[in-house]
Order: C-alpha cells, then sequence, then structure tokens
C-alpha cells in the first residue's frame, strides 16, 4: 500500500507514510472484509458509508502539513481510520460523526488501534466543534455543496481547512489557509467523496 498506492503515485511527505505504515487499516474494516483491508479501494463500513481510499487519507493528510503539535477535528468519523492516522501526526485529534452508530464505530476500532486519546463525538460536523475551537487544521471526509463556513471560522489564523467541494462525481479537494485577507484557496485537486449531509452539507 505504501509504496505502490502512495509513494509511487505522488504521496511525498515520509511524516504521512510513516503515519500510515503505524495504522493497522485491518482493524478498521468490517471482519468480512479483512482481506481486502489494503486494496486500493474505499470499502463499505456499514449505514451507506465507506472508510475513504488510502490514497485519499494520504493525500488530505499532507495537504494539513502537520508538524505534530496541533490539535486537529477530523469531521466524518466513519470507522475512525482517518482519524487514528491523524494522531499519529498531530497531538490532538478530535473527530466527530453524525450517525450514532458509526461514532460508536469508529470509538471501538480507534480504542482496539490503541489510540483511545482520540475524542469521538456525536452530531452535526458541519456546525464544526465550537466547545473544542479553535484548530490548527480540520480534515473533512464528506463532499460539502461549498466550503463550510462555520468550519473556516473555528481555525487558527494560518489554520488549513481539507474539503472535498462539490456534487456527486464531480468534486475537487480543496485546501483552504486561513488568512487576513479571507479563505484562500491553494490547492484543489479532483476527487470523489460521500455526502456531508447538515445545515451547512446537502
Ligand atoms: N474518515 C472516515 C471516512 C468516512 S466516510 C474513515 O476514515 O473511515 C464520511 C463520513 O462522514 C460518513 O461516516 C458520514 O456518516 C459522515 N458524515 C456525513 N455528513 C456528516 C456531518 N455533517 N457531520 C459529521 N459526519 C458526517
Amino acid at each position: 500500500m505504501i509504496e505502490q498506492q502512495l509513494r509511487l503515485r505522488d504521496v511525498a511527505d515520509e511524516r504521512v507514510l510513516a503515519a500510515m505504515e503505524r495504522v493497522p487499516r485491518e482493524l478498521f474494516v468490517p471482519e468480512e472484509l479483512r482481506d481486502r483491508a489494503y486494496d486500493d479501494a474505499a470499502l463499505p463500513i456499514g449505514g451507506g458509508q465507506t472508510i475513504s481510499q488510502p490514497y485519499m487519507v494520504a493525500k488530505i493528510c499532507e495537504a494539513l502539513s502537520l508538524r505534530g503539535r496541533e490539535h486537529v477535528l477530523d469531521v466524518g468519523s466513519g470507522s475512525g481510520y482517518q482519524a487514528a492516522v491523524l494522531a499519529e501526526l498531530a497531538a490532538e485529534v478530535d473527530t466527530i460523526e453524525r450517525i450514532p452508530e458509526l461514532a460508536e464505530l469508529a470509538r471501538a476500532n480507534l480504542v482496539s488501534a490503541g489510540y483511545e486519546r482520540v475524542r469521538v463525538h456525536v452530531g452535526d460536523g458541519t456546525r464544526g466543534l465550537p466547545e473544542r475551537a479553535p484548530f490548527d487544521a480540520i480534515a473533512v471526509a464528506a463532499a460539502a455543496p461549498r466550503m463550510p463556513q462555520t468550519l473556516y471560522e473555528q481555525l487558527e489564523p494560518r489554520g488549513r481547512l481539507v474539503v472535498p467541494v462539490g456534487r456527486f462525481g464531480i468534486q475537487r479537494l480543496e485546501v483552504i489557509v486561513r488568512s487576513p485577507e479571507g479563505p484562500a484557496v491553494v490547492k484543489s485537486v479532483p476527487c470523489r467523496f460521500v455526502p456531508l449531509v447538515g445545515e451547512e452539507g446537502f
């Protein structure tokens, strides 16, 4: 997975590659799909949702430019896998999921993989997590119709928000930096995620 799906494509951040090498992805996929845990694909986790493709997890982490001391918000916990990788890259991770059963799944998976320090919350992540804000970085694992303004406002100055924007089939992964002049989109690449459902989602 690390060599063929990540490094040979275009993932160059050694911290991200090392983090993904450490997280046991098989503990975040349903038992009957364990033999496919390292496939180059998203996999179903229940509730019509998926654990993201490893490549997209790496691209999101790389875009956040984490150095180890940050406080990160992960929107769309799903299986908890992205949150675990973020926990390898930053000091503190909060993750929020709208489907209570998936939040419970993420919590159980994170504990079994040794990431009990990640805080799992249930709620509409398009509203962020005001009681834990501000964040140095926010990662969104579901596609929004437009940049969720509330999430942007929960960033520290120079903080980064990575969010897929667009409708099913035509989305771009946007990397937005909070700056004195307002949101600066520094990068945007094509991608495909499940929809973000909520007040500032679909
Ligand atoms: N990061 C996850 C990917 C899960 S797919 C992983 O690594 O497994 C995206 C998740 O976002 C789904 O679980 C979906 O239920 C959740 N989601 C969608 N809209 C949301 C919202 N407004 N707030 C929180 N979670 C949301």
